[in-house]
């Protein structure tokens, strides 16, 4: 089996992924997860979509990969949000957790294994603990605003990620907010100290009241549940820096001082409207639920949002999902006339293989960095070969079934099979499909077609086959 290559921010190259241990092909993968203060956004989909294919991927590759995305249910976003709303900070940040899980499910992604949560009264306390450890060893202090900042003047190896040059730097310069450009690069809080504003929000700690700084909640659960080194760390670039740069400061200066906190680190580029990169705080921003009450699928957004190499920024315009649309339309008619082709109703067995050795370039084009126009490009010339082999009647049964095995396989990592299309539609689409079959009988074309557009209205899609209606969730 080829290698699996990855591009790793850390060392700018493209690495290939081993296991840590020759006994076992076991890998740990942490992915910066929604910091829940609103409806996560499309391109913060796209970040978790790409960590979806890395996962189905290595998984095809045999790995055993061990997953935990955490969710930022308190920080400088969620506590501004609680006390604009009026509301404590978990009433504030619950819907926006229950509907991240509901759109990771519409777009199909593979759930972590766990899902930590920054508020865990467990969790802040290994905050602390870093935190005390940390200062014990002289890479943090407390400021005259009771607030805990590392010391980033002790840790030279400061900015290694993100490649930024600490010279100039302005000795004890301090930053409170998470969030800061790489120029202003200063001390940053791993501990703020309560203030008004905060209302109810607040731990007791060593340095009195207070909340955990963003970065630190990161560091606590990533190792706290994944150990002291983790495989692979991902998020998208803008995690790389202070985010990424800070979780490496403080897990390195809190461990045992022997091992990496992350041997590959990987980020996907930003998804852009219009130029700029799709954000909350520019406005530009399109969440799922805006996009599905349009009439798009969760598979169609999924393919759009896929079909990108996730290091080239991905412009989203509504064309793009047009263009996801047509490509999911042939493979659906593809998948039909293979299913056809390969007889199912004289129950045949017999099954060759398919296509050749071309199909598992499939494969191979996602060992390289997770080359996905090479791998769409491999599934849509097989599409268009078998197509033309079926149309001179030349593709056999078993030939096709060979390669509904392999679409099978492939959409193991793409999960882009039809919408679970032995979803039993609700009694009244399956009055008018009844209604629509005596239309049909009684020839009555206008009839039919009208009660097609009624079913779709209600979110089918009705298909006429050889035997008989089909109908699947839209
Ligand atoms: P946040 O909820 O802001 O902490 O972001 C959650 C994840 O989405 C992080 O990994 C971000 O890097 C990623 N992200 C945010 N905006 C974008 C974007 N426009 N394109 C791609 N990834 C993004
Ligand atoms: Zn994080």
């Amino acid at each position: 089996m080829a290698d699996t290559r990855i591009y790793n921010t850390l060392s700018r190259s493209l690495e290939t992924v081993s296991p840590r241990s020759e006994a076992g092909r076991e890998l740990s993968l942490y992915t910066c997860g929604p910091t829940v203060y609103a409806y996560a956004h499309i391109g913060n989909f796209r970040a978790y979509v790409f960590e979806d294919l890395l996962q189905r991927h290595l998984r095809d590759r045999g790995f055993g990969v061990r997953r935990v995305m955490n969710l930022t249910d308190v920080d400088d976003k969620t506590i501004r949000g609680a006390h604009a709303s009026g509301i404590a900070l978990a009433d504030y940040t619950k819907p926006f957790k229950d509907a991240f899980f509901e759109d990771s499910k519409t777009l199909r992604l593979l759930p972590a294994e766990i899902y930590p949560e920054a508020t865990d009264p467990a969790h802040i306390q290994r905050m602390i603990a870093m935190i005390v450890t940390l200062m014990e060893r002289g890479h943090a202090y407390r400021a005259e605003d009771g607030s805990v900042y590392f010391r980033i003047s002790s840790y030279p190896a400061y900015g290694k990620l993100a490649h930024v040059d600490l010279e100039g730097q302005r000795q004890g310069a301090r930053v409170a907010s998470d969030e800061y450009d790489k120029e202003a690069v200063a001390d940053f809080a791993l501990w703020k100290g309560w203030v008004p504003e905060d209302g109810a929000v607040g731990w007791e700690s060593p340095w009195g009241k207070g909340r955990p700084g963003w970065h630190i909640e990161c560091s606590a659960m990533a190792t706290g549940l994944l150990g002291e080194t983790i495989d692979i760390h991902c998020g998208g670039v803008d995690n790389i820096f202070p985010h990424h740069e800070a979780e490496i400061a403080q897990c390195e200066c809190a461990g045992t001082g022997h091992a990496p906190f992350v041997r590959y680190w990987m980020h996907c580029a930003h998804l852009m409207v219009e130029g700029s990169k799709m954000a909350k705080s520019a406005g530009n921003f399109f969440t799922l639920r805006d996009l599905l009450m349009q009439g798009w699928t969760g598979r169609e957004v999924r393919y759009a949002l896929l079909a990108v190499h996730y290091r080239a920024s991905l412009n989203f315009t509504i064309e793009g999902l047009g263009a996801a649309r047509t490509a999911l339309g042939r493979l659906d008619a593809w998948h039909d006339r293979l299913k056809e082709a390969a007889g199912e109703a004289n129950n045949g067995t017999e099954c060759v293989a398919q296509p050749d050795a071309a199909t598992e370039e499939f494969f191979t084009a996602l060992d390289d960095d997770l080359n996905i126009s090479g791998a769409l490009a491999v599934l849509f010339e097989t599409l268009r070969e078998s197509n033309r082999r079926m149309d001179q009647g030349t593709l056999t049964a078993p030939q096709a079934r060979g390669l509904r095995d392999w679409l099978h396989r492939v959409n193991g990592i793409l999960a882009l099979e039809p919408e679970a299309s032995h979803e039993a539609p609700p009694t009244e689409v399956a009055k008018l499909v009844e209604e629509r079959a005596a239309a049909r009988a009684a020839k009555d074309w206008k009839k039919s077609d009208e009660i097609r557009d009624q079913i779709a209205a209600l979110g089918w899609i009705i298909k006429d086959t050889k035997d008989g209606q089909r109908v699947t969730k839209g």
